[in-house]
């Protein structure tokens, strides 16, 4: 099916977005089809040693319609989206006409920044719905360390087989669910930094992903259940998350401060040589924290506004916060620091604007969030991640270093509520 026919706010034509998007039982039967369609042979196909398994019925079915006309490369199941990992399937993909990504977030990711530096198309065949990032125009990488993001171009076709995406491991689904859970809380965000920083803000993304989320948050019970239909709308709505950051041009209408956070437990995971957690898992968790910082910071009608420090001592403090990751993290923070004394001002004058403003969206409650994520199994404590309520209010306080885009969690520093009342709005995400 057309993109446009997965929603029902139309999609202006000019944008880079997939032109097709398969999302039905048996749709990764017509790999070999859709990639005549769209790749010239030789082709080279991306996957890890389980998403290989997963997709075994479509592969088959796509090596006798393309037989000698591709090459495969097979990654740890522990790879991640770095500079070198992307330098290596582009060195394994030279000549090659088009890449055919067989898996979910790390694989398409690589595949995508890999196509993109190549200028060759790719497509997707997706083993789970465990993130947004199918059809977005980025790429999220850690480059010396930080979590960053990439422009990339986004697959022609995105293949997305529900008996396949029912077989997948339930962590992933429920992951999915908890990237797309962030939606009204970085929504907020997002028009937050338009008003204090003029970021280019418009509410097309905003429609164009609302209805599939709804519905996949409604849905939520079917998750354990491995129900069909609620894979299916997830995965509509997973496809649409990443249409909605295309048309906006930036992560924005997805990724506020929640993805701060989880990007920092990133950051630290990789720097002390741990295993990486499921994104989504994450977000789920991070967004009830931020859910909660909305309530207070949107409970204050006069508040007392604290001035920036000098940029040293805030140097200082980021080298004592964030030790090995200083170094990566001062550039981004300082380019933020730059315009902190004019937010001030500006935060002074429009506060009782902004706040009505913000309040109109109506961000839900820790509670209210935390509703689907019960119905689907997900996690929704720090415990359930592994991480401790010190390492959670670490990086409440600190995630906002690692980016220079403005968020809640720097208004809520403006406004006073953190450093101080931390541990109170850890205390009432009820994380
Ligand atoms: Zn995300």
């Amino acid at each position: 099916m057309l993109l446009q026919d997965l929603c029902a706010t139309p999609i202006p034509p000019g944008f880079s977005l997939p032109e097709e998007v398969f999302i039905h039982p048996g749709a990764g039967d017509r790999l070999g089809e859709v990639a005549s369609r769209y790749l010239n042979p030789p082709l080279l196909v991306l996957s890890d040693e389980n998403t290989r398994k997963a997709a075994l019925g479509p592969m088959e079915k796509f090596s006798r319609a393309f037989s000698g006309q591709w090459r495969e490369m097979v990654l740890s199941g522990h790879a991640h989206t770095d500079d070198p990992t992307i330098a290596e399937v582009m060195t394994e993909g030279g000549g090659i006409g088009g890449i055919l990504a067989v898996g979910s977030g790390t694989i398409n990711d690589i595949a995508k920044a890999a196509a993109t530096r190549l200028g060759v198309p790719y497509l997707a065949l997706g083993t789970a719905a465990s993130m947004n990032g199918y059809a977005s125009g980025i790429v999220a990488v850690t480059s010396n360390g930080l979590k960053t993001t990439l422009a990339a171009t986004p697959p022609r076709a995105i293949l997305l087989d529900t008996e396949i995406l029912c077989a997948a491991p339930l962590a992933l689904t429920q992951a999915g669910l908890g990237d797309l859970l962030s939606k009204p809380v970085s929504l907020a965000d997002w028009w937050l930094s338009h008003q204090v920083e003029g970021a280019a803000y418009s509410e097309l993304p905003g429609r164009i992903v609302s209805e599939a989320i709804d519905s996949i948050l409604a849905e939520a019970a079917g998750i354990p259940a491995r129900s069909p239909s609620a894979l299916e709308t997830l995965a509509r709505a997973v496809v649409l998350s990443g249409v909605s950051m295309v048309v906006a041009g930036s992560s924005s209408p997805a990724s506020g401060g929640e993805h701060l956070i989880s990007h920092l437990w990133d950051m630290r995971a990789l720097a002390a040589g741990r295993p990486l957690r499921l994104h989504g898992a994450q977000v789920g968790v991070a967004t009830l924290i931020t859910s909660a910082l909305y309530q207070r910071v949107l409970s204050i009608r006069s508040p007392e506004f604290v001035p920036p420090r000098l940029w040293e001592a805030e140097a200082e403090r980021i080298g004592a916060e964030h030790g090995p990751l200083a170094a990566t993290v001062l550039p981004e923070a300082e380019q933020k620091h730059r315009l902190a004394a004019k937010r001030l001002e500006f935060l002074r004058r429009e506060w009782a604007g902004i706040r009505e403003r913000l309040v109109s969206f109506g961000i839900p409650s820790p509670d209210r969030l935390r509703k689907p994520l019960l119905e689907a199994g997900a996690p929704h404590t720090l415990a359930e991640l592994g991480v401790s309520r010190e390492e959670a209010r670490q990086t409440l306080l600190n995630a906002r270093d690692i980016r220079n885009r403005y968020t809640l969690l720097d208004l809520a520093y403006e406004l006073g509520v953190l450093p101080d009342s931390a541990d109170e709005v850890l205390e009432e995400s009820g994380v």
